[in-house]
């Protein structure tokens, strides 16, 4: 893949896209909660490519509030049940939109909030039709609540979201350059990807998204790009059709 720059003016390849941002960007790394200036980072890329007319779907995670996972262990009499604790990260996610809608607004973007568990005084609920209208009308789309269901992460909630939705690719934001034999962070000498066929991930074992999520892309043909979010421009790049991460599809 190449960027196709026409005159200064990027060539959009994209039409309609969701990106899938972990709740860690909305705070520096290594920290907790919401971190204005991060999320201020966030919108300023998102509206640069709306401008480009690009359709924009975002599903957020909430890590940086809350994960339910991180309650099973203290499972039993007089703490949190897991199942609690997943609704207590579906709601961490609203939080989070609720701060990227503010953000993104205040570049004079219009957005709307949609939550899959249903909040009527913060957001719209979730509707696969609405949506979709809301998209065609140029609003950036923000996807809040995951799935709704626990168990489960916002990986899962953002390939649901991308095939219902019907959109191009799944750009899903990391911290890392994208997809890495082993953690870069752990193992400097770890084999960077470009590019991976959907059975690589699953022959190499390697981890792209959550095992339900990823499965969802393969059987669907989704593709994802996997890239770092915290390089300005690569957003831009990404839906100009340059492959600013790891990509993974069909091809082989
Ligand atoms: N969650 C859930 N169902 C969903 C989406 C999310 O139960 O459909 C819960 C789950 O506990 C998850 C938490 O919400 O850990 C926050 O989401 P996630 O872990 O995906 O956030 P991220 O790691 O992307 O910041």
């Amino acid at each position: 893949m190449s960027t196709e720059h026409d005159g200064g003016k990027p060539s959009v390849k994209a039409r309609r896209i969701l990106l899938k941002i972990s709740g860690e960007s909305f705070c520096p790394p290594h920290e907790r909660g919401i971190s204005m200036n991060s999320v201020n980072h966030l919108a300023a890329q998102i509206v640069k490519v709306a401008k480009l007319g690009v359709q924009i779907a975002v599903v957020m995670g909430g890590g940086n509030i809350l994960r339910g996972a991180q309650f099973k262990a203290t499972n039993g009499a007089g703490s949190i049940q897991e199942a609690t604790a997943h609704y207590m990260g579906m709601l961490a996610t609203v939080i989070n939109g609720l701060a990227l809608q503010d953000a993104i607004e205040a570049l004079s973007q219009p957005t709307r909030l949609m939550s899959a568990i249903q909040m009527d005084a913060v957001s719209e609920p979730y509707l696969r039709r609405r949506a979709q209208r809301h998209l065609e009308k140029g609003r950036v789309v923000i996807l809040a609540g995951g799935t709704g269901s626990p168990f489960v992460t916002t990986d899962t909630a953002a390939a649901q979201r991308a095939l219902e939705l019907d959109c191009d690719v799944i750009l899903k934001a990391t911290k890392v350059r994208g997809v890495y034999s082993e953690d870069p962070e752990k193992n400097p000498n770890a084999t960077f990807f470009p590019h991976l066929n959907f059975n690589d991930v699953i022959g190499r074992q390697l981890r792209v998204m959550d095992s339900e999520a990823f499965a969802k892309c393969a059987e669907h043909n989704m593709p994802i790009m996997v890239f770092n979010f915290r390089e300005d421009d690569n957003l831009e790049r990404a839906v100009c059709g340059e492959n600013v991460g790891t990509i993974i599809d069909s091809n082989p």
